[in-house]
């Protein structure tokens, strides 16, 4: 099991709990995770959801070696076909779940670490977090949820984009892709505090109040934006397999190195 899942005073958290590898995800824990988000969404007795992560990071992103992540012979269409439901679907169905949510991310959140916590309504970050997408260093133009231009603006998203960098939680928060930062100690508690403050107010007015604002983005453009940029990203992989046979031009051993 690498998803923990418990309901108290109307509150469900949700726990990434492969702290062992960074809170990796592989494809049982998004397939874990996912059932978890629907547990809670059908739950009459939740009214808020919180995500956490066990450990010293929040997440890693994709298990790239992961249990039979891919097969020998890959091409666009299997790749498509994963992601598209993974990494995309997912996402936005999270995202829409017509219940307040809260992420609280300490440590490292990379690349797909952020389809986990963009989702959510609000996040809390640990003055340790750092959240980056350095993927173009495998020749993509970032992951496959394209929340960056909507979470960052779009000077420092193609900042974070073009040289990999993390964005600190305190840049985060000033940029307004988080709403608190706490210390590392009190993250658990303070993210519980605002949860048990929201499940009191009332839940159909909640349910309007974030359709209100995820309408208003969509209307925006952000759903079309989404899923176009995700066919933006499904480019990359193409051009990598069509130089290596490889979804990615840079393995992720060889990004490491990289980014030290
Ligand atoms: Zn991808």
């Amino acid at each position: 099991m690498y998803i923990r899942y418990e309901v108290a005073d109307r509150i469900a958290t949700i726990t990434l709990n492969r702290p062992e590898a960074a809170n990796a995800q592989n494809h049982e824990l998004l397939e874990e995770l996912d059932a978890a988000w629907m547990r809670a969404a059908d739950d009459a007795d939740v009214s808020v959801i919180v995500l956490r992560a066990e450990g010293k990071h929040f997440s890693a992103g994709h298990d790239l070696k992961g249990s039979g992540a891919w097969p020998d012979k890959i091409t666009l269409d299997m790749i498509y076909s994963v992601e598209s439901r993974r990494y995309l679907e997912y996402s936005l169905r999270w995202r829409n779940v017509p219940k307040p949510s809260i992420a609280a991310v300490q440590g490292r959140c990379i690349s797909g670490g952020l389809l986990l916590c963009w989702p959510c309504d609000l996040i809390i970050a640990a003055e340790d977090a750092l959240f980056s997408d350095p993927v173009v260093l495998m020749g993509i133009g970032g992951v496959e949820y394209h929340g960056h231009t909507w979470e960052l603006g779009p000077r420092k998203a193609k900042e974070i984009l073009f040289t990999g960098r993390p964005v600190t939680a305190q840049e985060a928060e000033q940029v307004g892709m988080v709403n608190k930062v706490v210390a590392r100690a009190e993250l658990d508690t303070e993210t519980q505090a605002l949860a048990a403050q929201i499940a009191q107010m009332p839940a159909f007015g909640l349910r309007q109040a974030k359709r209100a604002v995820n309408q208003t983005l969509d209307v925006q453009g952000f759903y079309a934006a989404i899923q176009s940029v995700f066919d933006i990203h499904q480019t990359g992989h193409g051009n990598a397999l069509s130089h290596t046979g490889l979804p990615v031009l840079m393995r992720l051993d060889e990004m490491k190195q990289n980014l030290r």
